[in-house]
């Protein structure tokens, strides 16, 4: 049993990031892990953050969501947690995957401010509509309730039931386009390196050196959330694109591609910080896709494919679904994407820009609780 929870958790773990690009919501965990309501169980419970980003990957109806979490510091010994989710939270604190702070105060709403991003929270904000606008919009935020089947969303500031996203503010913008280094050593957020113990680890969501979370703004200076140090401009932040990757109609997963950082995709790919498709792939697409199927670059802003494929892939233009109009791509060979245009690594397994890249089949979201045991027995590679 204890090891079934673990896998659970590491099954979470890959669902927390303060990647810009990726995160899909924000969410207070000191908050999350006490909504009892959700399974009546213990006071608190780390398992109820999985709970909730199931609930968030059914509403955007795709896979492996990640969300936001800002974490109080009194969560990392906090007596209701196990010593066993004590110490996951000190991991994903210690390799910068959620935001440590000894005072939380508003921080998740300036986040969700500067990233445009949905909060997933019970507490009204009453009086906090002058400062943060965008509070009364519908779908900005959303109270995770018990529902059948899991977490619903209901809104208790606003309106809606989706979890909606605006665009990040000016002061958002301002930041995310600067990298930023924090004077203290060994800073989690933005100390150097960009997160190496992250790479290290497949299970985990990518962290692209350009995946530095938004600094605070204190009296209009950019500084470290975690360590209340004024903030070193560290030039321009790398230039990005993220892709998604589609698998039978559904977006299963996104990830971002960086002028330093090529990405392979395939079935299993050998270097750290490849997409492995493996798990959500029949027999026969397992047979036909390489374990390392297809290579994307970043290039002066164009997105560059090359096959690396035994088999080849192919290239949707526009999108086509049209059996005509799909272009060939033989093995070595590289071709810059197009608006719209989709790569097609076997019939039905497409990746595109995720802005043009939606979910069009009935949505079946694979659990991030369901995933633990497929991540366990992806481990050996064939
Ligand atoms: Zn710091």
């Amino acid at each position: 049993m204890r090891f079934e929870i673990s896998k659970v958790l590491d099954a979470i773990e890959g669902r927390v990031c303060t990647d810009p690009s990726l995160a899909r919501a924000v969410v207070d965990l000191a908050e999350v892990i006490r909504w009892q309501d959700l399974d009546g169980g213990r006071p608190a419970s780390l398992l109820r953050l999985g709970m909730v980003i199931d609930a968030l990957s059914r509403q955007l109806e795709e896979d492996s969501v990640p969300v936001y979490a800002i974490v109080h510091r009194a969560l990392l010994s906090d007596a209701d947690l196990t010593s066993n989710e004590r110490m996951v939270v000190r991991r994903w604190a210690d390799d910068g995957l959620v935001e440590v702070l000894d005072q939380p105060g508003d921080r998740m709403l300036e986040v969700a401010d500067l990233l445009g991003l949905p909060v997933l929270s019970r507490v009204r904000f009453d009086g906090l509509g002058g400062r943060w606008p965008w509070l009364g919009q519908a779908g900005r935020v959303l109270a995770p309730v018990p529902g059948a089947g899991g977490p619903v969303f209901i809104a208790h500031v606003g309106g809606g039931q989706t979890p909606a996203s605006g665009s990040r503010s000016p002061a958002g913008a301002k930041l995310l386009a600067r990298q930023w280094r924090c004077p203290e050593p060994g800073c989690a957020l933005f100390g150097g390196g960009g997160g190496g113990g992250a790479f290290a680890d497949l299970a985990r969501v990518d962290r692209a050196p350009a995946g530095q979370p938004p600094p605070t703004l204190r009296n209009g200076v950019p500084s470290c959330p975690r360590h209340g140090a004024r903030l070193g401009d560290a030039g321009p932040r790398p230039r990005t694109a993220v892709l998604a990757v589609r698998i039978g109609g559904l977006v299963r997963r996104r990830f971002v591609l960086t002028e330093t950082q090529p990405v392979l995709v395939g079935r299993a790919p050998d270097a750290t910080g490849g997409v492995v498709l493996g798990q959500w792939l029949n027999d026969e697409a397992r047979r036909w896709i390489s374990r390392n199927h297809v290579r994307f670059e970043l290039r002066v802003g164009e997105v560059i494919v090359t096959d690396t494929s035994t088999n080849g892939s192919g290239v949707r233009p526009g999108g086509s679904m049209a059996e005509p109009d799909r272009i060939p791509l033989a093995p070595q060979q590289s071709r810059v994407l197009g608006d719209g245009d989709l790569v097609e690594l076997y019939p039905g397994v497409q990746i595109g820009r995720a802005d043009e890249v939606i979910s069009d089949a009935k949505f079946s979201p694979t659990s991030v609780m369901a995933e633990a045991p497929t991540m366990a027995m992806r481990l050996p590679r064939p």
